[in-house]
C-alpha cells in the first residue's frame, strides 16, 4: 500500500516539528511542535491544521521540547481523540511544559489586552493551561525498547536519543516499510544524557540537520563558564543566564556544580528563577535509569542553586545589588522570568548576559548574540549596555560530525533519507555531507509536500 510523507512543519525552520505519515486513509503524526522565532513562523501556529485532528489515528512524539510537542492542546481542541505516545520521562517533561506553554499564551494575551500593544482586540491565547492538561490525558507512556501497536497497525519502538530527559527516535514499522525519525538527536559524551543508540536498520529516514552546517568547538565549557561569572563578579555584576528550563538548564548546574566541587566558583549564590527549571530539575532524581546520573549525584547537582519558585522570591533577587548568577527561561529570552532579568539588569556595563545555547533567528537571542544593543521587550525598547557571551557549546543537539556518527550506525543506505529540522542552509549542509561521506541519496524535505515512501 502507498505510504505518503508530509512535512507540515520542522522543514525549512528548526521549529514547529510535525511530519505526517498516512496510509489507506491511517494518519500517524510524528511530533506536533509549536513554531517559534520569527513572527511570520509564530503565525502559522494560527492557521487551521492541514488535515482535520479528528483523522489522525496517532501522535509520537521524540521528546518534550516545545517545539516538538507545544502544538498538541490545539490539536486536541480540534478535535483529536487519539493516542499520544511517548516515553515516560517524556510524558513529565511535556506535563511541564505544556501546562507552562498555556499559563505563558493566557498571560501574554493578558499583557497584550492590558498595554493594548497587539493588533487584535480583544487578543485571545492560543492556547489555555486547561487546554494543555486536556491534551496530557491522552498520553500513553511507552517505554524504550518496548514496542506497541498502535491503531492503523503500525508498530511503534522508541530508542534513546540523548539530548534531553526522555528523549527518543522512533521507529514505526508500517505496511512493510520501516520508518525512523531521529528526533532531535544529542551529543556523544554528555555528561548527563546518554550517547544516541545506533539504529541498525530504515527503509525510510527522518533525520534532523539543527547544526548541520557546524562542528561544536571543542571548547571546555566549566573553564569558559568559570572565566565569564570570575570577570563578571571583578566588575561587581550578575551573570544572567537564559537556559532552556529543560536540559540545559540543569546541563549548567551540572558544570556550576563542578566549578564548585573544584573551587573554581566565586562565593556568589546562583538561583535558579524559573518553576519549569525547578521542576525539570527534580525530574532528574525521578527518572536515574535514563541519565548517566545515580540519584545522590543528581541531587547535589541540584543543590548547587537556591530555588526561586515564587515571584515575591523573584523580585527580591533581581533587586539585590551584589554580584550573583541567574539561570532562568526562556533559553531565546522569548518569554518567562528573564525578559524581567534583562529589563533589571540589561543597561548596566557591569552585567553579563549569557547565552547558553542555539538561538532561532527572528528572537531576541539572535539578536542579542548578533550584536544588537536594543531589544523590545513587553512593548518597550530596552537598551543593552551589559557584556554578551554565548556558550555555544553547551548545545544539546548534535553537531554535523556527531549526526554522520549516529548515521554510521545503520548497516546498509535507507532507501529514501530525508533532511528535516534545520534552517534551510544547515539542511542543505546536511545533505551534502551525507552524500559526500556516507554516499547516501537524500532529500532535503519540503515543507508540505506529500512524498510517496
Ligand atoms: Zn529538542
Amino acid at each position: 500500500m502507498n505510504l505518503t510523507l508530509t512535512s507540515l512543519g520542522g522543514a525549512g525552520t528548526v521549529t514547529g516539528s510535525r511530519h505526517l505519515l498516512e496510509a489507506g486513509g491511517r494518519r500517524i503524526l510524528l511530533d506536533c511542535g509549536l513554531f517559534q522565532g520569527l513572527k511570520n513562523l509564530r503565525l502559522r501556529n494560527w492557521d487551521a491544521f492541514p488535515v482535520d485532528p479528528a483523522t489522525i489515528d496517532a501522535v509520537v512524539l521524540s521528546h518534550g521540547h516545545l517545539d516538538h510537542c507545544g502544538y498538541l492542546p490545539k490539536l486536541v481542541r480540534e478535535g483529536f481523540r487519539g493516542q499520544i505516545v511517548c516515553t515516560p520521562a517524556t510524558e513529565a517533561v511535556a506535563e511541564i511544559i505544556l501546562k507552562d506553554s498555556g499559563r505563558l499564551q493566557e498571560k501574554d494575551a493578558e499583557s497584550a489586552n492590558r498595554h493594548s500593544y497587539s493588533r487584535h482586540q480583544p487578543a485571545l491565547p492560543l492556547y489555555t493551561e486547561h487546554e494543555a492538561i486536556r491534551a496530557l490525558k491522552r498520553f500513553s507512556p511507552l517505554a524504550f525498547d518496548q514496542e506497541r501497536e498502535l491503531s492503523g497497525g503500525a508498530r511503534l519502538r522508541l530508542r534513546r536519543a540523548g539530548h534531553i530527559l526522555g528523549a527518543a527516535t522512533v521507529e514505526l514499522r508500517w505496511q512493510g516499510r520501516t520508518v525512523v525519525f531521529s528526533g532531535d538527536l544529542g551529543r556523544y559524551g554528555d555528561p548527563l544524557m546518554p550517547d544516541p543508540e545506533p539504529v541498525s536498520h530504515a527503509d525510510i529516514l527522518l533525520v534532523e540537520s539543527t547544526y548541520g552546517d557546524r562542528e561544536h568547538e571543542p571548547v571546555d565549557a566549566e573553564t569558559t563558564l568559570g572565566d565569564i561569572i570570575e570577570r563578571t563578579v571583578r566588575r561587581g555584576g550578575t551573570v544572567v543566564i537564559p537556559a532552556f528550563a529543560v536540559g540545559r538548564a540543569q546541563l549548567l548546574l551540572y558544570h556550576l556544580w563542578k566549578l564548585k566541587s573544584q573551587g573554581r566558583l566565586p562565593l556568589i549564590p546562583v538561583y535558579l528563577d524559573s518553576p519549569m527549571a525547578i521542576a525539570a530539575s527534580r525530574l532528574l532524581e525521578q527518572f536515574p535509569d535514563d541519565l548517566r546520573l545515580d540519584r545522590e549525584a543528581s541531587r547535589r547537582v541540584c543543590a548547587v542553586a537556591e530555588y526561586v519558585e515564587d515571584v515575591e522570591h523573584s523580585k527580591a533577587v533581581m533587586m539585590s545589588p551584589h554580584p550573583k548568577v541567574i539561570i532562568a527561561a526562556s533559553g531565546m529570552a522569548t518569554g518567562g522570568r528573564v525578559l524581567h532579568h534583562l529589563k533589571a539588569s540589561g543597561r548596566d556595563h557591569r552585567n553579563t548576559i549569557l547565552f547558553s545555547g542555539y538561538q532561532a533567528a527572528g528572537t531576541r537571542g539572535a539578536a542579542l548574540v548578533g550584536g544588537a544593543r536594543e531589544v523590545k521587550i513587553h512593548g518597550s525598547w530596552l537598551e543593552i549596555r551589559a557584556e554578551v557571551a554565548q556558550l555555544p557549546m553547551l548545545s544539546a543537539h548534535a553537531d554535523c560530525g556527531e549526526i554522520i556518527t549516529w548515521l554510521r550506525g545503520f548497516k546498509a543506505p535507507p532507501r529514501q533519507t530525508f533532511v528535516v529540522h534545520g534552517e534551510p542552509s544547515a539542511s542543505e549542509a546536511m545533505r551534502v555531507k551525507i552524500g559526500r561521506e556516507l554516499r547516501w541519496d537524500c532529500t532535503v524535505a519540503e515543507a508540505e509536500k506529500p512524498y510517496s515512501i
